[in-house]
């Protein structure tokens, strides 16, 4: 049996554990939502401060040139390039992870209307995060294809010469699943379609490849595992044999070749940067580099590997203790134990035997579990094939081993005693 002790020894003997000190956490909470929304940088509130004081305040105008804004998408997209196996010049920070999915879903269906005409259905998984689906019900109404929803053991059978776009989540946001890219990848090519991959859960969580596994394009969000910040802008990656070839749909100037040249037409910048469409947040993309460096904090520590390993060491501890300590209380584990295909978040689900009259009993678990300090959050299921979910992501470079014990012991507490029964942890807010 694990005893406390040795999760304090596994801490102190921790090499990511001084990242810890680059975020502010409220004293008495353990956070275990960083797949939702990253902790806070220290560094971001005087970041915000200089930003909005010195260089909007002060620098006016001319700090989109002496400050760098300008160059902020490229910049910062060059600092996320290395956490997800991309090229220098091959990412911009920009826009939403909704809207980056547009463009480049867009310029994958330019790209078989010219190639493969005959190629019309996009496929994703069921229980894709919606808004990826619903960013591909449009396009597909728009094009007069057909999106294919399937199950994961169902992709490999759908790989055939109507396919034009597989959209995987690399990290599935409810089950934690984690795809194999380099086989899925080279699975869909093979079969003549081309893969866009969504890395919400997975950049800064995972480690991974995108030119070493060939695929075509990636999206990915800047407010999850990367500490962006709320609403941080996201990220976008087109392999270099595309990004030359096709024009995204929304044609702003800022991904223009020469946009303070001010002429009529539109001549699209060279490869990423078309990509970019108007003037952005930069208050975001400020708040966005501190995050940013949080990762490249862990650089010298032994890098993504190490964030990697301590991340699954993280989320098999959990499992472990809720199998140990909360054994015969309801829970049952959702997320795979294989480390390949498992990502940075463990979801647990509680049995329906013990559902609370008039309300999901994951959700009220969930949010007793945060009246008592401990944050993850709950997916509700649909009725039919997909579970209530309780979440818990593990952030590698602020959770410490001993946290995940008190984690467990408040989880196996409420349940024991059925304290979330109590009627204010049904009420429902609006985010869950
Ligand atoms: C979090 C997440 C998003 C978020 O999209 P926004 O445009 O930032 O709202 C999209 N896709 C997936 C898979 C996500 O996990």
């Amino acid at each position: 049996m694990i005893q406390r002790q040795d999760c304090q020894q596994r801490d102190a003997s921790d090499p990511l554990r001084s990242l810890r000190d680059l975020f502010s956490i409220p004293e008495g909470v353990i956070y275990l939502d960083g797949n939702s929304l990253g902790a806070m940088p220290r560094s971001a509130a005087a970041r915000a401060a200089q930003v909005v004081c010195e260089e909007w305040g002060q620098g006016l105008i001319r700090s989109w040139n002496s400050a760098g804004w300008f160059q902020l998408p490229q910049r910062l997209g060059n600092q996320i390039a290395p956490l997800i196996g991309a090229g220098p010049d091959q990412v911009v920070v920009t826009d939403s992870t909704s809207i980056n999915l547009y463009k480049v879903l867009s310029a994958a269906i330019a790209m078989h209307r010219a190639d493969a005409p005959q190629r019309r259905i996009i496929a994703s998984e069921r229980s894709n995060f919606p808004t990826d689906l619903y960013i591909a019900e449009g396009l597909c109404r728009e094009h007069g294809f057909t999106l294919l929803l399937l199950e994961p053991e169902e992709i490999a059978g759908a790989l055939n010469s109507e396919l034009a776009i597989l959209l995987l989540t690399h990290v599935n946001y409810r089950t934690g699943a984690m795809h194999d890219m380099a086989a899925v990848s080279a699975a869909a090519q093979a079969a003549g379609a081309c893969v866009v991959w969504d890395l919400a859960h997975s950049a800064g969580a995972v480690t991974l490849d995108l030119l070493g596994c060939g695929a075509d394009f990636a999206i990915g969000c800047g407010y999850k595992y990367l500490n962006g910040g709320p609403g941080a802008p996201a990220f976008v990656w087109v392999h270099p044999r595309h990004a030359e070839r096709f024009q995204q749909p929304l044609s702003g100037w800022w991904g223009h070749a020469a946009p303070f040249a001010f002429t009529p037409d539109y001549q699209p910048g060279p490869g990423i940067q078309r990509y970019l469409c108007g003037t952005q947040p930069v208050v975001s993309l400020a708040l966005l580099e501190c995050g940013l460096d949080t990762l490249h904090a862990a650089q010298t520590l032994g890098g993504m590997a190490a964030v990697r390993a301590k991340s699954l060491a993280l989320s098999d501890l959990f499992i472990t203790l809720v199998e140990q300590r909360c054994a015969g209380l309801g829970l049952s584990l959702v997320t795979p134990r294989d480390h390949a295909r498992r990502g940075s978040q463990v979801s647990l689900t509680h049995q329906a035997g013990l559902a609370a009259p008039g309300g999901s009993s994951g959700y009220a678990i969930v949010q007793a579990l945060i009246a008592r300090g401990v944050i993850g959050d709950f997916r509700a299921g649909d009725g039919a094939q997909q579970q209530d979910i309780l979440r818990f992501g593990f952030a590698p470079l602020y959770i410490g081993f001993e946290d995940v014990w008190i984690a467990v012991e408040q989880l196996r507490a409420l349940l024991q005693s059925g304290d979330w029964q109590a009627a204010e942890f049904r009420q429902q807010q609006a985010v869950t």
